[in-house]
This record gives C-alpha cells, sequence and structure tokens, in this order.
C-alpha cells in the first residue's frame, strides 16, 4: 500500500468501526445454539440469525451515539450476511446509528483473524482513516494492532472469558 497524495487525502473519511457480538450485542443466549453448530445440528446461518433475540450492550450503544456525531460508524461483523434484515432491524430498535456495514458472505470463507484483517486493510485501502476500531476479541485485537489500527478492545464479561474455564470463546 502507498501513502495517499494530497489529492487523494481530501477524499479520505474518518470512520469509528464496530464490531458487533459480543461488542454491541450480547450473544449469550446464543452459546449453546454455538454448541450444537460443532455438534454438526445447525449451520453458523442459522446462529447468525438467532441474533433477533440480542441483548444490547448500552454502554456500546451510547458510544455509537456519540461517534456518529463525529464521524462515520462503520459496521464490521463477522455474522453471516444472511443475517442482514435481522441486524438492520436490530440496529434501529436499539437506536444504534450506522452508516455502513460489511458482514461476513460466502466470498469470506476465511478464520476470523484474517477475515477482519483482510476487510480492514480493504478499508483503509479504499480511503477511510480508521479512527478507532471496538472489538471485544483479543486474537482480533491483537492482529489489527499488528497492521497499525488503534484498537478499543472491550469485555462482554462471558464465562468462557475466565481463564478457569476450558469453555471456548464465540465473541466473534
Ligand atoms: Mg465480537
Amino acid at each position: 500500500m502507498t501513502e495517499a497524495q494530497p489529492a487523494e487525502a481530501e477524499n479520505r473519511y474518518q470512520v469509528v468501526v464496530y464490531d458487533l457480538d459480543s461488542t454491541v450485542c450480547d450473544t449469550r443466549h446464543r452459546h449453546e445454539f454455538a454448541d450444537k453448530v460443532k455438534a454438526g445440528e445447525a449451520t453458523w446461518e442459522e446462529y447468525s440469525l438467532q441474533c433477533v433475540d440480542d441483548k444490547p450492550y448500552p454502554g456500546a450503544i451510547k458510544l455509537m451515539q456519540i461517534t456518529d456525531r463525529l464521524y462515520r460508524n462503520y459496521i464490521l461483523t463477522g455474522r453471516d450476511i444472511v443475517a442482514w434484515d435481522h441486524t438492520v432491524k436490530w440496529l434501529k430498535q436499539e437506536k444504534a446509528p450506522w452508516h455502513m456495514m460489511r458482514m461476513r458472505t460466502p466470498e469470506d470463507p476465511y478464520p476470523s483473524v484474517e477475515y477482519k484483517v483482510k476487510a480492514m486493510l480493504e478499508l483503509r485501502d479504499h480511503g477511510a482513516d480508521v479512527v478507532l476500531v471496538i472489538e471485544d476479541w483479543p486474537p482480533i485485537v491483537d492482529a489489527l494492532e499488528a497492521e497499525g489500527f488503534t484498537v478499543l478492545c472491550v469485555n462482554p464479561r462471558y464465562e468462557e472469558d475466565n481463564p478457569e474455564s476450558d469453555k471456548p470463546s464465540f465473541g466473534v
């Protein structure tokens, strides 16, 4: 990637990037469903559709409302695009302002970290000035920081985040 020339720089737009699951949305009620996916009894697409019953994290919603006054809120989620309509409806219902949203499509067959890094680099290459990324999953946070992004890592306070627990995290 090359540095933007002055003329191109004028076209850059400032964005704050938000993860959804476990950052803005409390996904705890879906975790048992994730077990079914891992057991081959359901799909990740079906798991994503469970988002209709997510509870919001009020602090994250408030932050989206604050950053919306200064920047464009860009949602980058690993949630499957099959849940697009549900997600748009939920964001409206919870008064979470956003300008753009990127969801996982069949063209994104990558692991979570790779998917998000790739999407963020594309966003930057397309002229976005990424002011801040809000993300809950440490491996993604580490990978984005390694690419030079400034990231605020939030903690959804899930049981599986307890280092004493052997449960996997579904927070992506
Ligand atoms: Mg997440």
